[in-house]
Parts: C-alpha cells; sequence; structure tokens
C-alpha cells in the first residue's frame, strides 16, 4: 500500500524533499503520491507539519 496525501495538505513541499524515491510531486491544490513509486516508509508523514500523508 502506497501512501496518500488528503485534502489537508497546505503544499509546503516538505515531504517532496524527504521522499527517498522522488514519488511525491506538486499537484492541483495539494501534492501527490505516485502510488507505483512509493515503497512506503513513512518519511512524508514524518515531515508533514498538518498530517496530510496517510498509511
Ligand atoms: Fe515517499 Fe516514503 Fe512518503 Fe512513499 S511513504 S511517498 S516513499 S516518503
Ligand atoms: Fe502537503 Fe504535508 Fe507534503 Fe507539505 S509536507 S506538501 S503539507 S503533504
Amino acid at each position: 500500500m502506497a501512501y496518500n496525501i488528503s485534502d489537508d495538505c497546505i503544499s509546503c513541499g516538505a515531504c517532496a524533499a524527504e521522499c527517498p524515491v522522488s514519488a511525491i510531486s506538486e499537484g492541483d491544490g495539494k501534492y501527490v503520491i505516485d502510488a507505483d513509486t512509493c515503497i512506503d516508509c513513512g518519511s512524508c508523514a514524518g515531515v508533514c507539519p498538518v498530517g496530510a500523508p496517510q498509511a
């Protein structure tokens, strides 16, 4: 299962900088995770200020 970013995202970009496989990119109004690339490490959830990345 890949992580998914909820609508709580404030597009700060912190998670994209932390992702070891560059699975996160800026989307329309929030950041998005490429489910096929995500390795489920949880780093994005660890740095997000609003808890938007969910397992
Ligand atoms: Fe990247 Fe890890 Fe977050 Fe998946 S769980 S998007 S691999 S930082
Ligand atoms: Fe959105 Fe959280 Fe990523 Fe910032 S760290 S872009 S608020 S999901």
